[in-house]
């Protein structure tokens, strides 16, 4: 598969000196050596229609050339200082962010990933409360070191770390659960939780709005509000994980819990708040972060100049290109059209998600809703072969993930439904 030079080469190294745990999606690897907003280009110039955006990440499109420069000015000047000292970057960025945020949610820790962030969330919910249970739903992704590995629900994801205190509710998924779109009747399972699970008192709640890796699942309508209520009843605190459904990538909405009309306690963010650059964020109020005074919290790369500079960039295109919109005008075209193509291919067996953050189920079978695992690495590889890339996820592996740059146009949605009409036709 291997057949350009450095394609081979490429691979060559990374058989030998990489993770033996990377993988790919394709049948013929990528090598992908450049990026224009939402394409994507080969070492042979070829270019590719990123319906993935690195996996939600590329919010404003790839190398965008105000975030690019705002992180060469920023390079320029000071690269890395420490939070000892005082930075405008760090603190214009931290006073933008909050001013995105409902509510009393306006203290902001920099971190540099998702996973960080949701760790030092899951923290600060245990030190405020005294409690240590956590409750997250299963099939939700939060991260791959201790804590978030425990509140992931997908076996796939999680190694043989001692989880401890972690207890996964029922997933509110209109497609597969058991009640449809009744997100109050699955809500009813967090108070199980509670009562036969724990003391009766619990640390907190973390969730997706929308779940990502888990095969852009949206949680069944008025699930969180009554969640929500059920947690702080018990003492806990709320924690919306934002790492993909935040930063206008629903449309609707800034933050994919406002779709669901909740205000948490915690929020924590990633991915797109830095277009690629790696930076992650925990917000919270002024009271719930008073917590982290009992010792001494620091983390060295945290709210870096560059990338803090660069995720204030980011706030600034979202506004200036009106980008949220977008994610509303052409997500909502794309949708409508997927929802067409699932009209004329049984194998789609359902289409979700907001925005752009969308997902396309495929089974073999509607009624028994059998995963098409082999079915989709098939329609994928065509698709890519005719210059598209979309991402796949779900528990199953069966779920296409159309996540692109927000800057996706509704020209761009024409062309991936049209290859994935011909991919699909050819099953
Ligand atoms: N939360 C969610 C919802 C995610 O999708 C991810 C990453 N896939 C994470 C947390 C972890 O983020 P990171 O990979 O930056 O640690």
């Amino acid at each position: 598969p291997y057949d350009g030079p450095r394609l081979a080469e490429i691979a060559r190294k990374r058989a030998e000196f990489l993770s033996p745990s990377l993988f790919h999606f394709y049948d013929r690897p990528l090598n992908i050596v450049d990026g224009k907003l939402q394409y994507l280009f080969d070492e042979d110039g070829r270019r590719y229609l990123d319906a993935f955006g690195g996996i939600a990440t590329v919010c404003c499109g790839h190398c965008h050339p105000d975030v690019i420069e705002a992180i060469v000015n920023q390079a320029k000047k000071i690269q890395h200082s420490t939070v000892l000292y005082l930075n405008h970057a760090i603190a214009d960025f931290a006073e933008a962010l909050a001013s995105k945020m409902p509510g009393d949610l306006k203290v902001v820790f920099f971190t540099n990933s998702g996973t960080e962030a949701n760790e030092l969330a899951l923290m600060i919910a245990r030190i405020y409360t005294g409690s240590h249970d956590i409750i997250s739903l299963r099939n939700g992704y939060h991260g791959n070191a201790a804590a978030t590995m425990g509140a992931t629900a997908q076996c796939n994801w999680k190694f043989n770390i001692v989880q401890t205190g972690v207890h996964h509710a029922l997933n509110p998924d209109p497609y597969r659960g058991a009640f449809g779109s009744d997100g109050e009747k699955y809500a009813k399972d967090i108070q199980e939780t509670i009562d036969y699970g724990t003391t009766g008192r619990v640390a907190g709640f973390i969730s997706e709005a929308i779940q990502g890796v888990g095969g852009i699942v949206e949680l069944a309508p008025g699930y969180l509000p009554a969640a929500y209520k059920m947690v702080r009843e018990a003492g806990g605190l709320c924690i919306a994980d934002e790492v993909q459904a935040g930063v206008a990538r629903t449309g609707s909405h800034f933050w994919g819990f406002e779709g669901q009309g909740v205000i948490p306690d915690i929020v924590t963010m990633a991915k797109g708040i830095g277009n690629g650059m790696p930076i992650g964020a925990v917000v919270t109020t002024p009271e719930i972060a008073q917590v982290l005074t009992c010792r001494s919290y620091f983390n060295t790369f945290g709210g870096n100049p560059v990338s803090t500079a660069a995720g204030h960039a980011v706030l600034q295109v979202l506004e200036k290109e009106k980008l949220q919109e977008n994610a509303l005008v052409v997500g909502s075209y794309l949708k409508e059209q997927l929802n067409i193509l699932k009209e004329k291919h049984d194998i789609i067996g359902d289409v979700r998600g907001r925005g752009l953050l969308l997902g396309v189920e495929l089974v073999t079978d509607h009624q028994k809703k059998t995963p098409a695992k082999a079915e989709i690495a098939q329609v994928m590889n065509h698709m890519k072969d005719m210059g598209v890339l979309v991402g796949k996820g779900g528990f199953f592996g069966n779920v296409f993930r159309v996540t692109p740059p927000l800057c996706f146009t509704k020209e761009d949605s024409d062309f991936l439904i049209e290859v994935m009409d011909i991919a699909l036709s050819k099953l």
